[in-house]
């Protein structure tokens, strides 16, 4: 999953005032650019710091604070990263209730500014929801509770939803909680709705601690087959959390990654794609000549072979080619001459083969041809009139140049091992024989 960096997220105009300001100038500043936090410049004993409405409410009480200084009301540290990091990197640092984020260069010079929001709606939600807790994720909760002694009746009346549910504190202490699934069966069972509730509820309450993470929460509840969960902080009521704002959560995070990363990602595929094409290409094409490699060679042969097994009838055969007394010609005029022969030598093979047909450099002055849907027979006529070609060629240096070919067909349940060494033999056989010449293998 990509990442970006928070040099790629960070907002670069950033609004700041200094310490030494009046709130009173600080609100106007604020106003202004319709900003809830400022950022304020390090001082010579503090580093930079957010100064929030939260500060405005808690240090401007009274009269006359209008005077006041940002350094004398407070304000509070802005925390930091570097513009490298990326988000995932920074995640862990942030706490809830945290706007901001510094961004800063390597000397520790203030580049920009990451909200909280940007950050996380650029994280990857699987991520997100194994390590966000549960505990964050509480803004408004709206908890429904009943004293032991309540009666029944009262209690019930507080049920509306079908995942609702009602925990029962005793002084302040989780002691049991009543659902609806309860409620029915209260219903059945036709009990005295007058009763205390603590005499129907479920108790004790499994709980949950705030620090759990929602992907371990989602997961606590799929093996309750719970509707909901309480969570708690050192046996203190927290919330409670449905399955559905639960899932809820998980799946707008994945919804808002989606949405926001299409592009990005398609992007991605796209350079990937074309990179991983370019690599192909890179391994299987030989440097000096362009033609396939040994490695493609060997691929497509085994590609072949596996077809032909399906279709018993087809043939396929190899031919082995290797440039006669080659040393010499190096010998006579160099290794760059002897190059350019082999360049021209591999274009010859490519011009001479037809389109199904596969010419490829098997390793130095050895060349290798792959030609499906042939029989031996036309395979070695084909030879025969390659290697005539070749030696009425004129190439760049004043030598004849002559290639020697072993041609083998393919036998049924034969290795590739066992193809090429039969056909490396008749190879054998036509430089024994004097060279210039095409040697067919025999079955075996
Ligand atoms: P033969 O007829 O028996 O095949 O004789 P040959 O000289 O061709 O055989 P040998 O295997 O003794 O020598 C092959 C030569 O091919 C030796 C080597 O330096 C040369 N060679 C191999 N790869 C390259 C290459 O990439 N460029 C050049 N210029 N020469 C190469
Ligand atoms: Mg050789
Ligand atoms: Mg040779």
């Amino acid at each position: 999953m990509f990442f970006p960096t928070l040099e790629q997220i960070a907002t670069r105009v950033v609004i700041s005032t200094q310490a030494e300001a009046s709130v009173a100038d600080t609100v106007t500043l604020m106003l202004a650019h319709d900003l809830r936090d400022i950022i304020v410049e390090p001082t010579e004993i503090r580093d930079y710091g957010i100064f929030t409405v939260s500060n405005l409410i808690d240090g401007g009480r009274g009269k006359g604070q209008e005077n006041l200084t940002l350094g004398q009301i407070g304000y509070d540290p802005l925390p930091c990263a570097r513009r490298h990091e990326n988000v995932l990197q920074v995640f862990p640092k942030l706490r809830r209730g945290q706007e901001y984020l510094g961004v800063v260069d390597d000397n520790g010079e203030l580049w920009g500014i990451v909200s909280y929001t940007d950050i996380v709606a650029s994280i990857d939600p699987q991520v997100l929801i194994e390590r966000q807790s549960v505990g964050e994720i509480f803004h408004k909760i709206i908890i429904k509770s009943a004293t032991p002694n309540q009666p029944l009746i009262d209690v019930l009346a507080q049920l509306d939803t079908i995942d609702d549910a009602v925990i029962i504190l005793e002084e302040g202490r989780i002691a049991g909680i009543l659902t609806t699934k309860d409620a029915i069966r209260l219903f059945d069972r036709g009990i005295d709705l007058d009763r205390p509730v603590s005499s129907e509820m479920s108790s004790p309450v499994e709980t949950i601690g705030k620090e759990v993470t929602i992907k371990e929460a989602l997961d606590f509840i799929r093996n309750r087959r719970y509707k909901r969960i309480v969570v708690e902080d050192e046996g203190k009521l927290l919330g409670v959390i449905t399955q559905r704002e639960l899932v809820s959560i998980a799946y707008n995070r994945w919804v808002d990654l989606l949405r926001s990363h299409a592009k990005q990602l398609q992007e991605i595929v796209g350079m990937l794609e074309e990179k991983s094409a370019e690599l192909e290409v890179l391994a299987t094409t030989d440097n000096l000549t362009g033609i396939a490699n040994r490695t493609k060679l060997q691929h497509a042969l085994t590609q072949e072979i596996s077809r032909i097994r399906r279709y018993a009838t087809e043939s396929l055969c190899v031919v082995l080619i290797d440039v006669d007394r080659f040393k010499r010609i190096n010998d006579l005029y160099g290794h760059l001459e002897g190059d350019r022969v082999l360049k021209q030598l591999a274009r010859l093979l490519e011009e001479n083969t037809r389109e199904t047909d596969l010419a490829g450099r098997w390793g130095g002055e050895e060349f290798m041809l792959l030609l499906p849907l042939t029989p031996l027979e036309h395979a070695t006529r084909f030879s025969e009139r390659l290697r005539k070609t070749i030696a009425e060629t004129a190439f760049k240096v004043q030598d004849p140049i002559t290639v020697s070919l072993g041609v083998a067909q393919y036998q049924p349940d034969e290795s590739l091992e066992h193809l090429f060494q039969r056909a490396d033999e008749a190879l054998y056989r036509a430089k024994e024989g004097g060279r210039n010449r095409v040697e067919a293998a025999d079955g075996d």
